[in-house]
């Protein structure tokens, strides 16, 4: 297919070199410039504007937060601004239910289509094809997206018509992996600090009752305090509850747990977290045990 991709951060560079690497005809833009120069060595086509990028049949975009998308998407030299009638816009990027409310009605103004289309997997899964895909928009737009899916991703997993949908549901996600993160940092603080070696107990836990991938990611990056450098930044991760926490307050769904990791990210960033992967949330427990392993890297 002939698209656009706008976003080249830590998965949208992966993410286009895949579209290109299976043949998509791909122009990449980039608001820092030099991000798009291994893409173009690899085959891609160089956009110097957003316009430049949405000349095809789709444009994915793959940026930090709602602040990049309104930008990208909503100004008046964005996305919406230069997208042909019956284009299709794929915000794969993780953002706020409401923005995604509003990008879809935009889009329909304009004549355009809007698919939902964030994903799980960190980089390193981005870079191997394995993102996990959740869609969601009208049936014809997202089937017009499959072959620009099955370069991307393992499975994607389609959940409606409604864009927004995919959105609460990528965002109820994070908010369940940041519980993981913090129940696992405290679990490895209280048998670190008793002088049990914490890599040995994760490699227990997932031989045993907690086989599942994200115990054994985070479970070894948090035994390890490896927290730098970040695949997934800590202030991404924040947003991310915060935009849980705004959905499940639209909704009058408690999410008391979501209002614990609001605070454990706002303690992580006031004390210079910025750079560090958020899984570094799960060093906060050994920190506040005074452990003398615990120092985050
Ligand atoms: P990243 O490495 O920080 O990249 C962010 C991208 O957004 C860069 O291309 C950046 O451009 C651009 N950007 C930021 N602010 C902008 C603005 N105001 N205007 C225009 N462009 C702007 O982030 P990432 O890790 O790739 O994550 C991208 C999205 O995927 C996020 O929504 C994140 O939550 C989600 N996600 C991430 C992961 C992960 O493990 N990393 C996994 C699943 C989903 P510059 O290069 O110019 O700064």
């Amino acid at each position: 297919m002939k698209i656009g991709f706008i976003g080249l951060g830590r998965m949208g560079s992966a993410m286009a070199a895949n579209l290109v690497k299976a043949g998509h005809d791909v122009t990449v833009f980039n608001r820092s410039p030099e991000k798009r120069r291994a893409l173009v060595e690899l085959g891609a086509r160089e956009a110097t504007s957003i316009a430049g990028a949405c000349r095809g049949e789709a444009v994915i975009t793959m940026l930090a937060d709602d602040t990049a998308v309104s930008r990208v998407a909503l100004a008046k030299d964005g996305v919406i601004g230069n997208l042909p009638r019956g284009a299709i816009h794929i915000s794969m990027s993780t953002i706020s239910v409401e923005l995604s409310k509003s990008l879809a009605q935009a889009h329909a103004d304009a004549g355009q289509r809007f698919v939902a289309a964030p994903v799980f997997g960190r980089p390193d899964a981005a870079a191997a094809a394995k993102l996990f895909i959740v869609s969601a928009g009208e049936a014809a737009a997202v089937e017009a997206c499959k072959p620009l899916f099955t370069a991307l991703g393992q499975k994607t997993i389609p959940i409606g018509a409604e864009p927004q949908a995919a959105n609460l549901v990528k965002l109820s996600g994070n908010f369940l992996l940041a519980t993981v993160i913090e129940a696992l940092g405290e679990a490895i603080a209280l048998v670190g600090k008793a002088g049990i070696d914490r890599g040995a107990y994760v490699d227990l836990l997932t031989a045993t009752i907690f086989p599942a991938p994200v115990y054994k990611t985070y479970g070894a990056l948090i035994a390890g305090n490896k927290f730098q450098p970040a695949a997934f930044a800590a202030p991404l991760g924040y947003k991310d509850i915060r935009l849980a926490l705004a959905a499940a307050e639209s909704l009058r769904v408690p999410l008391p747990l979501g209002s614990l990791l609001h605070d454990r990210f706002l303690r992580l960033l006031a004390q210079g977290g910025d750079s560090l992967d958020w899984a570094a949330i799960g060093g906060l427990a050994a920190q506040d045990a005074g452990d003398a392993q615990s120092a985050i890297a």
